[in-house]
């Protein structure tokens, strides 16, 4: 008999369709179908779901549901959204998006390494003038969240030169990459770095986390990186830092509410890059190659792999 497994997400019906073909190819008597294709049986039988930012009240209509595989890594809106349920949530881990969002974290990383910037803005004012070249070594910068991303991509831009140290929650005692840990920590890293690339997941300890005074103790001429969730950095407050020329410039890819407003002030800016979300999109192949993996265990071993702590909120 096939098991059938619901779909539920609010994506493209291109992205849907894709996401389905590739993980009904490789499983076995199993298969992911429509969230509104099932039938009512279907429904109240539903072990697992694979969901991609779904609708919760698709979830809730799923009474024996145990756990869910998100096929996106961030899956703050979800456990908000699910905070009065004990559903279990897997999230991506994909490898190959580490190695998407390293390649992204080096390409800005050098965009402000090698000033383009300045020199964009030179372009546009007819200036000539060249600015004088620093070494890697000599451009520290700061990974905050050493998780499955900024492990990889503090690994890359070691190799590129750059002097990298980390921060994160608990101590990574296998770390070839220096460490440091809570507020001190953060300080350290934030008066050290040339460039601060945020990694970290959304949660109440992280929201709002780079603020005014945060970026107080950031080096004057110093670069941010968000590449993980808007709400992380108080945008109010960066734009003071950037506009009193503490800081030099800003490259975000995430926001609060996506797409950025056309009224928001952060398009115009003449020190801030915004980027559409896309450091690091789901790899259709890959995501729905290790979906696929845990859904057949799940139904051949019983395993469910490794959730999200629902206290820590990542
Ligand atoms: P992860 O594996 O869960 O790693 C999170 C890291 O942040 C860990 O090192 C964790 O510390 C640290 N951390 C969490 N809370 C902290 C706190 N309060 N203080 C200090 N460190 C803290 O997550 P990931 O897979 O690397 O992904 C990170 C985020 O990237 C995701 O949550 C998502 O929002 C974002 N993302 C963005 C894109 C994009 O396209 N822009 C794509 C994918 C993901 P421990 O190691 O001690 O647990």
């Amino acid at each position: 008999m096939t098991i059938v497994v619901p779909f539920c997400g609010r994506i493209t019906p291109r992205e849907r369709q894709e996401s389905l073909n590739a993980i009904n190819a490789v499983l076995n008597n199993i298969r992911v179908l429509p969230f509104e294709d099932l039938t009512d049986g279907e429904r109240r039988t539903a072990r697992m779901a694979v969901v991609a930012n779904p609708d919760p009240t698709n979830l809730l209509d799923l009474p024996m549901l145990e756990w869910v595989q998100s096929l996106w890594a961030g899956v703050d809106r979800l456990v908000d959204e699910l905070s009065a349920s004990s559903l279990k949530i897997v999230r991506m881990t994909d490898p190959q998006l580490a190695q998407t969002m390293a390649e992204a974290v080096l390409a800005w990383t050098l965009y402000i390494h090698r000033d383009m910037p300045a020199y964009h803005r030179q372009q546009r004012e007819k200036h000539w003038e060249q600015l004088p070249l620093v070494s890697p070594q000599d451009r520290p910068v700061g990974i905050l969240g050493m998780g499955n991303l900024g492990r990889v991509a503090a690994q890359r831009l070691k190799n590129n030169g750059f002097p990298v140290t980390g921060w994160s929650r608990s101590p990574w005692t296998k770390a070839d990459i220096p460490m440091k840990y809570g507020p001190h920590g953060l300080e350290a890293i934030l008066r050290n770095s040339s460039i601060v690339v945020v990694l970290l997941p959304l949660t109440p300890q992280t929201r709002g986390l780079l603020d005014d005074w945060r970026f107080g103790q950031m080096r004057k001429g110093a670069a941010l990186l968000n590449f993980a969730r808007g709400p992380i950095v108080d945008h109010a407050a960066l734009i003071r830092a950037l506009d009193r020329d503490h800081l030099g410039h800003a490259v975000l890819d995430v926001f609060e509410h996506e797409p950025l407003s056309e009224q928001d002030p952060l398009w115009g800016h003449p020190k801030v890059t915004v980027l559409p979300h896309i450091t690091a999109p789901t790899q259709i192949g890959t995501a729905t190659a290790l979906a696929a993996r845990n859904i057949q265990n799940f139904f051949d071993q019983g395993q469910i792999p490794r959730a999200v702590n629902r206290e820590l909120g990542y």
